[in-house]
């Protein structure tokens, strides 16, 4: 390891103890941007890098709720306020019970130059509960918001911090929680995104990130001469991530053959088209059963407990959640052809299956990059919101499209080596950090 990487390390993971995931994120982007800073000796002098791995703010409170039987159950709520050099805080609300300071710390840390790379004027954060939605009635769910926004309102807001959906907060979440922020502040304003098309919602949002990140891995094609007509893709995850990127990749010609749960994986050699993916979607958001139940109805096979890696494809797409690639995930994934990986979920490969991606000179899209697309369209319906004006779905999605373009334009940009090869880690990393930086130089030492 560099050294200066090292050093810069040891402080991270001194000041920030048992924070593993927040550790691996920050590593990853020190990597890239070090070498860089060493160049630009203006971001080192200023400490940039040493500023955006602290939190601009941490909020953690008691969200305390009661269940069907009565009993009174409590669970701990968070917000980071990364970021706020380019625009108001903005990054999801996960609810899951392995939800934690460092993971939210991760995901907010990534957001931040995730963010950027978008071209939009968005900060970064992120915030969450252990609550595990799964198992509860909609009103345990509805109680548990109301509680968890009486806490979060007073520090957000559409000019302040801008929260929106991740694992375990969909449109049923979102709903609840904007309409107890409205009654608490008795304000109708854009104060989360992914909200229902009704109700100040922008059309595209909820297919955004799984559209985005198929858009991405059609750009990374695009440089090769390729495209994803014909290419055979393995996608994990059957959330709102997973169904929509299954969805475009089958509009342009490609045919998905996995999708999973945490539970397991199903495996359909025929392709999981559009009748069939219907199917899921009434599965996995109405009926909110279990991807085996696809096996059972569709007469294929299912992988108890296991992830999708090991089945023969072109393309990835990991869009469950962090770590889902290991070192011999990867090493299977590139010994049975795999060409492309485009991350739909944050941090879905370890550091070794990077390594070993890089290595092989595979195209690897991290998620930061391909997976900006949700973000990129939530910061659309924020200008949808300011306008009060709804945009058509082709319009959004249009903006879309250029929006990933751009992006994997800037990882070109910044990360094409001397041989050629793109380096999207170095690229995407760069690319985000730049203008963050320049903002905080602009800004002085706040
Ligand atoms: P959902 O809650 O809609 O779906 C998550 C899916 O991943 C489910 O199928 C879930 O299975 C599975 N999953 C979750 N945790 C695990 C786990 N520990 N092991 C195995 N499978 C797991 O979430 P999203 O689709 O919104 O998010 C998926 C990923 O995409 C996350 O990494 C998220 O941060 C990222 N992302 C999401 C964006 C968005 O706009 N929603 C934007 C950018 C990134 P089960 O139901 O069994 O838990």
């Amino acid at each position: 390891m560099d050294p200066k990487v090292e050093q810069f390390m040891a402080k991270i993971k001194a000041k920030n103890p048992s924070e593993p995931e927040f550790h691996q994120a920050v590593h990853e982007v020190a990597e890239s941007l070090i070498p860089f800073i060493e160049e630009n000796p203006r971001y080192k002098h200023a400490k940039i890098l040493e500023r955006i791995a602290e939190p601009e703010r941490v909020i953690m409170f008691r969200v305390p709720w009661i269940n069907d039987k009565g009993d009174v159950e409590i669970n701990r709520g968070y917000r980071i306020e990364m970021n706020s050099a380019i625009g108001p805080y903005k990054g999801g609300l996960r609810f899951h019970p392995t939800v934690n300071l460092g993971i939210l710390k991760f995901l907010a840390f990534e957001q931040v130059l995730k963010n950027s790379l978008t071209t939009l004027p968005m900060g970064g954060g992120k915030g969450g509960s252990d609550f595990d939605p799964k198992g509860k009635s909609d009103n345990e769910v509805m109680r548990f918001c109301q509680s968890f926004m009486t806490e979060l309102y007073r520090h957000i807001g559409p000019n302040t911090d801008v929260p929106a959906g991740d694992i375990g907060v969909g449109g049923r979440e979102i709903g609840f929680l904007f309409g107890q922020y409205k009654r608490i502040k008795n304000e109708f304003v854009g104060v989360l995104t992914g909200k229902g098309i009704q109700w100040g919602g922008s059309l595209i949002r909820p297919e955004a990130t799984g559209y985005g990140t198929v858009y991405f891995a059609e750009e990374m094609l695009k440089v090769k001469g390729d495209s994803l007509k014909g290419k055979i893709a393995t996608v994990s995850g059957s959330g709102n991530v997973a169904q929509f990127a299954v969805q475009k990749l089958t509009e342009l010609g490609g045919k998905a053959v996995t999708m999973s749960d945490s539970a397991g994986s199903i495996y359909d050699p025929e392709g999981i088209d559009a009748e069939k993916l219907a199917w899921v979607m009434d599965l996995k958001n109405i009926r909110r059963g279990r991807i085996k139940e696809y096996a059972e109805h569709f007469g294929c096979e299912y992988f108890e407990g296991k992830r999708p890696w090991h089945v023969k494809c072109d393309v990835a797409f990991p869009s469950a959640t962090e770590n889902e690639i290991d070192k011999n995930d990867a090493e299977t994934l590139v010994k049975n052809g795999c060409m492309v990986i485009s991350e739909g979920a944050n941090m879905p490969s370890s550091p070794d299956a990077i390594e070993m991606y890089l290595e092989k000179k595979i195209l690897y899209g991290p998620g930061k990059a391909a997976n900006a697309g949700g973000v990129a369209v939530s910061g659309l319906e924020m200008t949808q919101n300011s306008m009060r004006l709804p945009w058509s779905r082709e319009e959004v999605d249009s903006r879309l499209q250029t929006i990933m373009k751009n992006i994997h334009q800037t990882c070109v940009d910044f990360g094409t080596e001397p041989d050629g090869y793109i380096n999207y880690v170095n690229g995407a990393n760069v690319g985000g950090f730049v203008k963050v930086a320049d903002a905080m130089l602009a800004q002085g030492v706040v």
